[in-house]
């Protein structure tokens, strides 16, 4: 059997390997890492008890969950399998050979800076400083579509006086977040989804929540001004960075926005 062992099965068992560090990375992101050990660990029940040791009651009810485990698994994990495969089709991954053959590409990554994340770094500046609460949610490949019908649509360039304006206390659009998509602000008073993951801290309220709830649903990037301290927070694949500073934000935005 060892004689049989080669090329082939290294790199069969690397790509598995890969598989379950991807779908494990997906979950971790997505807030769902229980579940993932969860059916790790229904899955070694299973290969104990109807496999090696034979044991018939369990093993044939345990069979019955296996052979619709995938259905249920795909009903469950939609959002979770549409971002692997987002992951892996990700035009980002290629962008070194972009830069290889696009020697214009630092041009361009300075005009996107000017036009889309100084604006945004300023407005979050002036709202901590005068601890105006904010919420930007700026769409990545996933589409935000969805959650951009749940509040008003403005369809605008990007400016910062205008997401002043928009979270400017008791201005009609401040309650909930500012979806920024395709270089330009797109809908604002949007309701996201909120994370109930436990080990975020008790003083972080819904806005802090809602911003880790989107980056856990989808890829995109959310950042929070906190109305209670002025404190700089972003959200990213699923993990939270509390009290940045202004140049960490926009080395943060810049790294997602620009691949720079
Ligand atoms: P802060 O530090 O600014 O007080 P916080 O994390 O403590 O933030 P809350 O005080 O609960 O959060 O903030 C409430 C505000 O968060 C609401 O007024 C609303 O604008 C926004 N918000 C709450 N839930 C959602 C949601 N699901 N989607 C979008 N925005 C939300
Ligand atoms: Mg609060």
């Amino acid at each position: 059997m060892i004689d049989s062992f080669g090329l082939r099965d290294i790199l069969d068992i690397a790509l598995a390997a890969l598989l379950l560090y991807y779908i494990y990375k997906i979950m971790k992101e997505s807030g769902t890492i229980n579940i993932f050990f969860g059916i790790l660990a229904f899955i070694v029940v299973w290969v104990f008890t109807s496999q090696i040791l034979e044991m018939k009651l369990i093993g044939t009810i345990l069979d019955k969950f296996m052979s619709i485990g995938l259905l249920v698994l795909v009903i469950l994990f939609q959002d979770q399998i549409k971002r692997f495969l987002v992951a892996l089709g990700d035009h980002k991954k290629w962008a070194f050979l972009r830069k290889l053959f696009h020697h214009t590409r630092g041009n361009e990554a300075e005009r996107d800076m000017r036009r889309y994340v100084l604006p945004i770094v300023y407005a979050c500046m002036n709202m901590a400083k005068t601890k105006t609460g904010a919420l930007i949610v700026i769409e990545q490949d996933i589409s935000l579509e969805s959650y951009e019908k749940s509040g008003d649509m403005i369809d605008a360039l990007i400016n910062a006086r205008l997401i002043e304006n928009i979270f400017f206390k008791n201005s009609p659009l401040h309650d909930g977040a500012l979806i920024v998509a395709h270089d330009r602000l797109k809908s604002a008073g949007c309701i996201l989804p909120v994370s109930h993951d436990r080990n975020i801290s008790r003083s972080l309220g819904l806005r802090h929540r809602s911003a880790l709830g989107i980056s856990q649903a989808t890829d995109a990037f959310a950042i929070v001004v906190s109305e209670e301290t002025g404190n700089i927070s972003v959200a990213h694949k699923g993990s939270l960075h509390t009290k940045l500073t202004s140049a960490e934000l926009e080395h943060r935005l810049s790294d997602v926005l620009l691949n720079v």
